[in-house]
This record gives C-alpha cells, structure tokens and sequence, in this order.
C-alpha cells in the first residue's frame, strides 16, 4: 500500500516475508496459536500468537457504471487524470476541463482513497470531501 512500509519491512532483519502464501488457517483452544499457511511448496505450519489482517487497500468500484474511468486497478479517474497521452477520454463533452476531483461523468466526483492517485491518508481523505462539496456547487452554478 505504500512503499516506505514495504522498504522498512525489507530492512527489518526479525521479519520473514513468506511471498505467495496465504493464510488458510487459524489454530488454537482459547487464543492464537499457530497459523496454517499455503505457500508455493504446500501447506505447513508456524506457531504465532497473533494475526494482523491487512485489508482496505483494494478499491471495491466494479459496481460502478462503465462509464466511470478507472485505471487498472480500480482506482477512479479524475480531474487531470482523465487525459491520456494528452486527450480528455471521448466521452467528455463538455467545453471545460473537468474539475480536480471530477469523474469522467460530469458532475460525478471522487474523494479519498478510491480516486487514482489519492494519498491514503485519513486527512486527505476528508480534505478531498469537503472540496469535492465546493467543486458540486460550483456545477451546480454552472461554471
Ligand atoms: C491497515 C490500514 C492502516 C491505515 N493507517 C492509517 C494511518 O495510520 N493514518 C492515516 O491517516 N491513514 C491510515 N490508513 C488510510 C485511511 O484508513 C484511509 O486513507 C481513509 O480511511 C480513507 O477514507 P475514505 O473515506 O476514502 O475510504 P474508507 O475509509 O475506506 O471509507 C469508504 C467507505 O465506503 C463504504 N463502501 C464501499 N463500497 C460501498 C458501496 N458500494 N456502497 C456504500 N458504501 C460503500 C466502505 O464500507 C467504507 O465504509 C490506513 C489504512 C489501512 C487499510
């Protein structure tokens, strides 16, 4: 999810990254004890008391109307992001370009973490909400 992590986690000597594998299961009576793990040589065991399960870094948008640019990961396009190789995407029909946080549909905007680019960050999150509120009101007075 960020790449700072990924760098420390790579200079951390105590940390044994197990590329491919997966979780399969959780052993243990009253608490954590091992955890059951499928890897590219098959599935083995290792003990450990506790599992932090990473999630909310894939953005959840196949819902969303074609219509909607992502890229290919899921994350939707906006504002600048909408040109590729320097042309607005053809279906833009408007004269204007489209605001900063302004979809491929118009008056359609995108805030936080599922924008393309976004900085996944609590803050920046917000931020973009509340801008994405002023950019509404602004095509709603029809600039
Ligand atoms: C493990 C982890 C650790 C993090 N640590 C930090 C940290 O220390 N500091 C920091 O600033 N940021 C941190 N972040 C990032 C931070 O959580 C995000 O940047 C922030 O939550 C983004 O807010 P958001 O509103 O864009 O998205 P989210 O918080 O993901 O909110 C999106 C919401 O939309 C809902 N939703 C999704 N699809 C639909 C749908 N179809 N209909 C209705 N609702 C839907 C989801 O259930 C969710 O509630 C961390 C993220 C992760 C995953």
């Amino acid at each position: 999810m960020s790449k700072y992590l990924i760098d420390e986690i790579a200079r951390t000597s105590n940390v044994v990254l197990e590329p491919l594998t997966q979780v399969v299961e959780a052993i243990g009576e009253d608490h954590l004890e091992a955890l059951r793990l499928s890897g590219p040589n098959g599935e083995y065991q290792v003990p450990a008391g506790s599992l932090f399960v990473f999630i909310g870094a894939v953005p959840g948008t196949k819902w969303l109307p074609e219509s909607i640019l992502r890229d290919e990961n899921g994350f939707v396009l906006a504002g600048p992001d909408l040109r590729a190789k320097g042309k607005l995407p053809e279906s833009w029909k408007e004269q204007r370009e489209p605001f900063l946080l302004e979809t491929s549909v118009p008056g359609v905007f995108v805030a936080g973490d599922v924008r393309h680019g976004s900085v996944k960050r609590v803050a920046s999150a917000v931020g973009e909400g509340s801008i994405a509120v002023q950019f509404a009101h602004q095509y709603l007075a029809g600039f």
